[in-house]
């Protein structure tokens, strides 16, 4: 049996949940998402991600066409449409079906989605040794093309780096913004660890605003343990004592080795532990 896909106010069976071959969100990546995680049935940090979903909608002058409580009923009837206890939710705005020109304004009705399934995770290994990265020569969008903090349908950018990790047998890139300073992983943000001292960059380096690293910072500083946004430098990520990254999928998953150089002591380090487990237990609700 397929799944039930919630679009434009209906839950209908996969195979008929079909949007038009017009909908710009298709044709340009015009449009914006969100991708949400469901531990033990509940819907995590729903709030912020449909306050992130309505700020990158307005920063693209998408209106999302329905009320904030509309959308956060819609996406639990999805949840449990589809008897989703731990998995993953898909919610997407396309700007809807125009002309082939660009003008979005020929889009009279804006298509809402909402998906919500299992969740593909990386390998449990990982979690337990920790992954390398390599650095990407993609650089970062400059924020005056197209700002970072978007979390738009048009992921070319991060796409492109993505490839560079994988042409290098790894499974993410870490990409530099304009300046040279570190911005973020393909689908994740960035933490090191010197000295005890935990240093993400701040989201204007060119970051999506991620709510896993709102988490953990939230997190880091009920353990007593200081975090300071600042710019990163590549130098910086090849010195750390630890380094990890934070995404919905992902959660938090130490990093061991950077462009050939080992990180730290080459296994997930105490503090990325520390922030694995405790993360765990924020989600869950409950220790592992
Ligand atoms: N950066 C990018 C580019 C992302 O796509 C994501 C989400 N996968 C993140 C960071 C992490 O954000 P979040 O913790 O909200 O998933």
């Amino acid at each position: 049996m397929g799944l039930k896909i919630w679009i434009d106010g209906k839950l209908v069976d996969e195979a008929d949940a079909k949007i038009s071959v017009f909908d710009h969100g298709l044709l340009y990546g015009d449009g914006v998402f969100e991708g949400i995680r469901v531990y033990n049935g509940k819907i995590f940090e729903l709030e912020a991600h449909i306050d992130r979903l309505y700020k990158s909608a307005k920063a693209i002058r998408l209106a999302v066409p329905m009320s904030r409580d509309k959308l956060i009923g819609s996406v639990k009837e999805t949840v449990q449409a589809n008897n989703v206890v731990g998995g993953y939710v898909r919610l997407v705005v396309t700007r809807g079906a125009g002309t082939l020109g660009l003008n979005p304004f020929v889009c009279e009705n804006s298509t809402v989605f909402i998906i919500a399934d299992n969740i593909q995770l990386y390998p449990e290994e990982f979690y337990e040794n920790g992954m390398k990265v390599i650095s990407a020569t993609t650089v970062r969008n400059h924020p005056l093309a197209l700002p970072p903090q978007v979390k738009s349908l048009n992921y070319l950018n991060n796409i492109l780096a993505k490839i560079e990790a994988l042409d290098g047998n790894v499974a993410e890139a870490i990409m530099y913004n304009h300046e040279g300073y570190v911005a973020e992983a393909t689908g994740d943000n960035v933490f090191i660890v010197k000295d005890g001292v935990i240093y993400t960059p701040p989201v204007e380096a060119g970051a999506l605003s991620g709510i896993t690293r709102a988490v953990v910072i939230r997190l880091a500083g009920q353990e007593n343990l200081q975090v300071v946004e600042r710019n990163l430098t590549k130098f910086d990520l090849y010195v750390c004592d630890e380094f990890f990254l934070t995404g919905t999928a992902a959660e938090v998953i130490g990093v061991v080795e950077i462009d050939g150089r080992v990180v730290g002591e080459g296994k997930p380090g105490p503090i990325t532990r520390l922030l694995r487990k405790e993360f765990y237990s924020y989600a869950h609700g409950k220790e592992k």
